[in-house]
């Protein structure tokens, strides 16, 4: 068994979609494809979501995202399948159910059941025009298949059941087209959950994981992983093999082309995953394999914008201790908030995050009763694993506020100066 995933941009307009068809009629083995939400749906989703939660009108939104569908559907066919037709009405009403029910539900368990949407969506009508074009799939709802614990928006994977669910199931894999959603997931109740933002890449090795795939292909709009994101660079280097470490360490710290809990699942089975582009599918790529090496081995650029930065003093006479850091980081928790760096000194304790988490005033209200806080927004955070002299450029037109390094990896903060 072949895993493919392929991302929102793959499949973010009805030319897209061919073209993904086209690589899966090339592929000989049997094959699973897990899909994410097309274009920036899930983008949408969200901000319905927030909409929602601000007490604002969400009606034009959920238009927006109905009509970006069907112009694909009308597109794609040239007659449009009633019972698609048909299917999409109905998950478009479930949709507005789930979100305009008033109850005391939380954020994050609403945000689950309604973001799920997105993948719905574009399976469904994915496996419809394979079929269309006589690429005869089996459509599989994964929540059928991934168990998690009730951690809504980063629910964790329960691997005994997920296994007990697979096996249950093994019967439809039988088959040689399997077309399944990624990001999303089930709790033991039944209820949507979500496995964190890009989340489909660690669907994609779930699946790899509970099958024994012999490989999984992650289909990107880049050629591979490459040792610096080309947004922000000019000079990029293909890598063209990674360790498993390496790709995990690459990850963390933000590197955008895989999510970050990716690796483990297949480093423990030692299956390969691939990184191609979906625009030259005949080229490599990036491989990381059982051979576990990094090449070519230079160093690595990786760019976190937007970042909040927080520093805290105790109002009172006393130090940071493991006390005061077990209950910031509940705190941190409890507002879903992911750090992405962090130093303390005996009287202080920073920390930095995406200043796009929700409920960030809400947050720092809650650190005032104890702390005073000395904040500052628009931050980057710059990562270089194996640093060498050469790198300083790097860090040209920026100030540094604060800078952390060991043998591999320099991390700084820093400002940009216009
Ligand atoms: N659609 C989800 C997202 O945009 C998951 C994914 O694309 O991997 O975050
Ligand atoms: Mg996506």
């Amino acid at each position: 068994m072949i895993i493919y995933k392929f991302g929102g941009s793959s499949i973010k307009d009805a030319n897209s979609i061919r073209n993904t068809c086209e690589i899966i009629r090339h592929s000989t083995n049997n094959l699973t494809i897990v899909v994410s939400a097309m274009g920036n749906s899930t983008d949408l989703l969200e901000e319905i979501i927030n909409l929602h939660f601000d007490n604002q009108i969400i009606d034009h939104k959920i238009k927006e995202l109905y009509s970006k569908h069907k112009i694909i559907i009308d597109e794609l066919f040239e007659e449009s399948p009633v019972k698609l037709l048909e299917q999409i009405q109905f998950l478009f009403i479930e949709l507005e159910t789930k979100i305009k029910t008033k109850s005391s539900e939380s954020y994050s368990y609403i945000y689950d059941q309604v973001i799920a949407y997105g993948e719905l969506l574009s399976s469904l009508i994915i496996s419809f025009f394979l079929n269309s074009i006589n690429l005869k799939n089996k459509y599989l709802d994964i929540r059928n298949i991934i168990r998690t614990d009730s951690n809504y928006m980063n629910a964790n994977i329960d691997w005994e059941e997920s296994q007990n669910q697979y096996k249950k199931h093994i019967k439809s894999f039988e088959n040689n087209l399997i077309l399944t959603q990624g990001f999303i997931a089930s709790e033991k109740n039944g209820n949507t959950t979500s496995l964190g933002r890009e989340g489909s890449d660690f669907t994609a090795s779930i699946l790899a994981y509970l099958m024994d795939a012999e490989k999984i292909i992650i289909w990107k709009d880049v050629l591979g992983i490459l040792n610096a994101d080309p947004d922000y660079f000019d000079e990029t280097i293909i890598l063209k093999s990674l360790s498993y470490d390496e790709a995990i360490e690459l990850a963390h710290f933000g590197a955008r082309v895989i999510h970050p809990k990716t690796i483990k699942p297949i480093q423990y089975k030692q299956i390969e995953l691939q990184v191609r582009s979906f625009f030259h599918p005949s080229l490599k790529g990036t491989s990381i394999n059982k051979q576990n090496i990094t090449n070519p081995l230079v160093p690595n650029y990786i760019v976190k914008k937007n970042q909040i930065y927080i520093e805290l003093k105790p109002r009172r006479l006393s130090y940071i201790d493991e006390h005061k850091l077990i209950k910031i980081y509940s705190l941190i928790s409890k507002f879903n908030i992911k750090v992405n760096f962090s130093q303390n000194t005996a009287t202080s304790f920073a920390f930095c995050f995406s200043d796009k988490t929700r409920n960030t005033s809400e947050f720092i209200e809650k650190l005032k009763s104890e702390y005073n806080i000395h904040s500052m927004k628009n931050l980057e955070i710059v990562t270089i694993r194996h640093y060498n002299s050469n790198d300083n450029y790097i860090l040209a037109n920026k100030k540094i506020i604060t800078e952390q390094r060991n043998r591999e990896t320099a991390i700084y903060l820093v400002e940009e100066i216009s």
